[in-house]
């Protein structure tokens, strides 16, 4: 049967980074229909399981309606007005107790993913009130990969697949987990290219692949090291490349000498002759990228170095910034509304964590999220007692989820804003309900470039939900509230964008009237170093970094054990014999989002422990039994899923559960040392039946 509509709205995806072009279908105020946008770059029509759930997400009966406010353990609706009033005088009482620092602010994926304008909205409000004490998912997320880019080449760096003759997919589980990244390497392969790829577990596009390795989990930088020292012996590198733009070559030639694939075995547990064979085939298939995954390196104990390692591949090999290599796309001009003149000092997590702050003028301007549970249970260095978060569920999503609950029960004042009822929002004094993004504007730009694409697009406000509203309008409010009137000019969102986009040169009527699907705001230019060097302090590819020694950290990659491995901790191992791996993806959630939305939930409607077979018989283990799974800091009971698909001996859960937290096994403290990121991919664990 067809379906009644009177108008066709285009505009983004946002429930995971791929920021897919979409046809919403309206009919009168409703959303009837939504497919995949033809004609834009990333999805070329394509939507994946939570694309084309988005009526259930955005219709949920679920959704949070209007304002409330918790009293005697009830919640209460109350309007906008009575939250905004509300928040407005503590926040000033904050200021005049604590001082401006005593609030903190934190964001996470679901509002990261909206676009530009909501982030440095939110930002210019912190600055003005004077708060440093800005926290989002980036403190366990994608920063520490940007910084190991950053370092060693100067610039974000991204995999151009669409063109390569070789991709290696490290980490990596883009249909769970980013499916453009999937689409567009599926069709590289058409077009010939190989495809390597490194991964614990047997993935969809590890059964495709030219060659599949499997490391032990925190072991990939002794991996990295270990093909680099093939690649260096052998001399397949670019020579003349190596000679012209990098620095440190001959002091990382002599370093990866300590890491022959004989004694990588060791460590990874891969065949010496296997990492050979992935060296030989990547430096000789030209041009080659190395896809890095979205977490699985980063929250490791060597993030940085992994991903400074991987840089490294791409550069002595000559695939940096070149087509089919690891590109630097230019970002979108926008203005920078931040006021960073007016910010109190520096974050949390600054002084133990300093290039998270900042590397080489690349302003990253947060604090290490990860270091505010201790600060809110013991008022160290100082106290924060007031907290404001959006789109993020920290009680389940952090590690350590019993310490993380005790301490925002601490706060005296918490605010949280998000489309559902959450564990955190549980323990909010206002919940405030948050607009989706089919009832939002923004500009979408950021996650294009990570595709390479130096595109641009408009987020439409299609649809009103009860009294939901975007962040932009809540922050916008809130200023008028407290007198920021001097510094927020704009009298709404659209005047917002208008004024964020003049430095691009487009305007948003332009977006809206003439390129509702998008635009490409300039062409993608390679080997730019040549006319302007590399953006490091040498001007050239820091192999061997300066600033990192400086430091006290390690100037070259460096393979170090997580704090719970059988190599580093083989007594505690003997107590928990199995290595526990956590956060891997599944293709219909988004970290702990749309678990409750049922046309999802029909495809994984439990988390489940993943397991190979010879390790489950070891225990007596069945397949769909629940077990029990232990690290020191606890247990969780899990239902257990035999499969070949992992590696033996390699216990492998999912997060953002309610039920079966995994989150209750992990802990802060396990981190990478330049980011302070949690260690999430290497604990170790020991697994039993449960008593019946
Ligand atoms: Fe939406 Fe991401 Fe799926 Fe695209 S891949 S439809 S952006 S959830």
């Amino acid at each position: 049967m067809k379906t009644a509509t009177n108008k066709v709205i285009k505009t983004a995806c946002s429930l995971c980074i791929g920021g897919c072009g979409i046809d919403v279908f309206l009919n009168e105020k409703k959303v009837v229909k939504v497919e995949g946008m033809r004609e834009h770059p990333v999805n070329r029509g394509k939507l994946c399981p939570k694309g084309a759930a988005i009526l259930d997400y955005v219709y949920s009966p679920d959704r949070l309606q209007h304002p409330m406010k918790r009293k005697n353990g009830e919640f209460t609706r109350i309007t906008w007005d009575e939250a905004l009033d509300t928040i407005a005088s503590k926040l000033e009482e904050t200021k005049e107790r604590y001082g401006a620092k005593g609030l903190a602010t934190c964001l996470g994926m679901s509002l990261l993913g909206q676009g530009a304008a909501s982030y440095s909205f939110i930002r210019r409000f912190t600055d003005v009130y004077g708060t440093p004490n800005f926290f989002s998912v980036e403190s366990m997320c994608y920063r520490t990969r940007l910084m190991g880019y950053i370092l060693t080449t100067g610039s974000r760096a991204v995999a151009d697949t669409e063109n390569s003759r070789c991709i290696l997919l490290w980490g990596h589980n883009p249909n769970a987990s980013t499916p453009p990244d999937a689409w567009n390497i599926i069709e590289a392969k058409r077009k010939g290219a190989r495809l390597i790829v490194i991964d614990p577990r047997r993935t969809p596009l590890a059964k495709k692949a030219d060659i599949h390795l499997q490391p032990r989990p925190g072991s990939d930088c002794a991996l990295a090291l270990g093909i680099l020292n093939v690649i260096i012996t052998e001399k397949l590198y670019d020579e003349e490349f190596v000679a012209t733009w990098t620095t440190g070559f001959n002091r990382l030639a002599e370093h990866v000498k300590q890491y022959p694939p004989e004694e990588m075995e060791k460590l990874t547990w891969i065949p010496a002759a296997e990492i050979k064979r992935v060296a030989q085939l990547y430096a000789t298939t030209k041009p080659a990228c190395i896809l890095q995954g979205i977490n699985a390196l980063d929250q490791t104990a060597t993030g940085v170095q992994n991903a400074r390692a991987i840089a490294i591949l791409q550069s002595i090999t000559g695939n940096l910034d070149v087509p089919g290599g690891f590109i630097i796309p230019p970002r979108a001009r926008l203005h920078n509304i931040r006021l960073l003149e007016m910010i109190e000092g520096k974050p949390l997590g600054i002084n133990q964590y300093p290039l998270f702050y900042e590397v080489y003028g690349t302003l990253f301007g947060e604090g290490q999220a990860m270091t505010l549970p201790e600060t809110l249970l013991t008022d160290k260095p100082y106290p924060i007692k007031t907290m404001i978060v959006s789109g993020s569920n920290p009680l389940r999503s952090w590690p350590n989820s019993k310490k993380v609950k005790e301490a925002f029960g601490k706060l005296d004042f918490l605010v949280v804003m998000d489309l559902f009822m959450t564990e955190t929002t549980q323990l909010a004094h206002i919940v405030l309900p948050a607009a989706s993004f089919l009832e939002r504007n923004d500009i979408c730009s950021d996650f294009y470039n990570g595709f390479g694409l130096p595109y641009l697009m408009l987020r439409q406000k299609i649809i009103d939900v009860g009294e939901c509203w975007s962040d932009m309008t809540f922050w916008l409010e809130l200023a008028q509230r407290m007198g920021y009137k001097e510094y927020f000019p704009w009298n709404n969102e659209e005047e917002i964008l208008d004024y964020l986009l003049e430095p691009s040169g487009l305007t948003l009527q332009r977006l809206h009237d003439d390129e509702p699907g998008g635009v490409f705001y300039r062409s993608v230019k390679y080997r730019q170093y040549e006319h302007r060097d590399f953006r490091t302090p040498s001007r050239k590819v820091e192999l061997y970094s300066k600033t990192l020694e400086e430091l006290g950290q390690d100037p070259l990659p460096t393979h170090r054990e997580s704090q719970e491995s059988p190599v580093s901790a083989p007594a505690l191992a003997r107590e928990y014999p199995l290595i526990l791996t956590t956060g891997a993806r599944i293709d219909r959630y988004l970290h702990s989002q749309l678990h409750n939305i049922p046309r999802l939930q029909k495809g994984a409607p439990k988390p489940t422990a993943e397991i190979h077979p010879s390790t489950a018989a070891e225990y007596c283990i069945e397949d769909k039994e629940t077990i029990n799974v232990e690290t020191k800091r606890g247990s969780i009971e899990i239902e257990a899923r035999l499969s070949n698909d992992i590696l033996r001996g390699v216990v492998s859960i999912p997060h953002g559960w309610e039920k079966a937290n995994v989150n209750l096994l992990t802990d802060m403290g396990f981190d990478d040392p330049l980011t302070g990121v949690p260690a999430f991919k290497s604990m170790l664990c020991k697994i039993n039946k449960t008593a019946s």
